[in-house]
């Protein structure tokens, strides 16, 4: 069992903790705002307008410790778009965090899990097998590391949108992802509006349905990457136990429930997703949909043969979305020389080791 950091508390949890360590919790607006928008995680004890109560609180034994991510690597992307970040836990696990963006509009790519369970084919998280989970604490603590970053190097600038795009599946996690974005959202703090924050499945319809009937309205992106339950299924493993149908009747019910668009990711593997029949059936089965596709030439990894299509080709298909009126985007491949794909920092480093070790 990972502990509660102080990260990962959230604004009624922390008045909760704090009354029954006998501090009065009107002190939570202080630590809420020492922690989550000055980012004093770790210097709280010192911090300005933290007071002796809780300064008492911070140094007995029912404290709540701070998380310490370490940035165990770092790659600046020669284009000034990406920059990724591999940091350390407690444990010595290690997740990857992406910044993303231009002034006014920086995105934070966030991790969900050490690892995957769904055992993708293509994506280097799924090659790596699941570890574990996240606690609340550690996902929160990468969008400090980021906004603390984005502080250093673009001063008035901040965090405006957050994806959970980075290791594992956030809705296989659902507890822990969903407490850390309340944090995230709460506008005592990073205060990112929830309709900026993304959660990308790859289709795990438990996870789409709860993410149905929770409170906050986050966009939803689905990975499809697949037209029929034969094709899909060699893709992502698990359309196995979840096929096509029960994925986009579960989108349909998100749709109409939450009044919002859904967002599908398809990843375009050279000769085997990317034609230009493959793009008229995903139209079929779009229609009548509020959809955004969002199209991502293939990141190559170690281990998958696979490669990505040309530009052309990827224009040609984009070509037959655009006809049928359904809005899309190609994700351009900024971060392809930095190895930005999800869970390459981490599989490149660990390969590097192996070499030389
Ligand atoms: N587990 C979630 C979120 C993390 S993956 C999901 O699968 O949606 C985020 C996105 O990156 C997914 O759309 C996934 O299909 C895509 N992806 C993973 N590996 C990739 C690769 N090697 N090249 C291109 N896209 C990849
Ligand atoms: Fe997991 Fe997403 Fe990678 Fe599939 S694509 S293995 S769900 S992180």
């Amino acid at each position: 069992m990972m502990r509660e950091t102080l990260e990962g508390l959230s604004f009624s949890r922390l008045e909760a903790i704090l009354a029954a360590a006998e501090v009065n919790p009107v002190h939570a607006h202080a630590v809420f705002g020492a922690v989550q928008r000055r980012l004093l995680g770790t210097d709280l004890k010192s911090a300005q307008g933290i007071l002796p109560p809780v300064q008492r609180w911070l140094s007995g034994e029912a404290a709540i410790p701070p998380c310490r991510l370490k940035a165990v690597d770092e790659t600046p992307s020669g284009d000034g778009f990406t920059r990724k970040y591999l940091l350390g836990m407690a444990d010595g696990a290690e997740v990857e965090a992406v910044q993303m963006g231009f002034p006014g509009r920086f995105t934070a790519c966030l991790s969900s899990q050490v690892g995957c369970a769904m055992g993708c084919v293509f994506c280097a998280t799924g090659q790596m097998g699941f570890t574990r989970n996240l606690t609340a604490g550690e996902i929160v603590a990468q969008a400090h590391h980021i906004e603390r970053e984005l502080r250093r190097t673009n001063p008035g600038e901040r965090l405006r949108n957050i994806v959970m795009m980075g290791m594992g599946e956030p809705l296989h996690n659902f507890d822990p992802v969903m407490e850390a974005l309340g944090i995230i959202t709460d506008n005592r703090g990073l205060n990112i509006g929830p309709a900026r924050v993304a959660v990308s499945t790859v289709g795990y319809v438990p996870g789409i349905q709860k993410l149905t009937r929770h409170p906050m309205r986050y966009s939803l992106a689905v990975s499809l990457h697949g037209v029929s339950d034969e094709e899909r299924g060699k893709l992502v493993p698990i359309n196995q136990r979840w096929p096509l149908s029960e994925v986009l009747e579960a989108c349909r019910e998100y749709s109409a429930i939450k009044r919002a668009r859904v967002f599908f990711a398809w990843t375009l593997i050279r000769g085997v997703n990317d034609s230009d029949d493959h793009a008229r059936r995903l139209v079929d089965l779009l229609r009548g949909m509020n959809a955004h596709v969002n199209l991502i030439p293939l990141n190559p990894t170690d281990g998958f043969v696979g490669q990505m299509p040309d530009e052309a080709r990827v224009r040609s298909f984009q070509q037959i979305i655009q006809d049928a009126k359904i809005p899309s985007t190609v994700r351009q491949r900024r971060g392809i020389d930095v190895n930005a794909g999800c869970g390459q920092l981490k599989s490149k480093r660990r390969s590097k080791q192996t070499l030389y070790s």
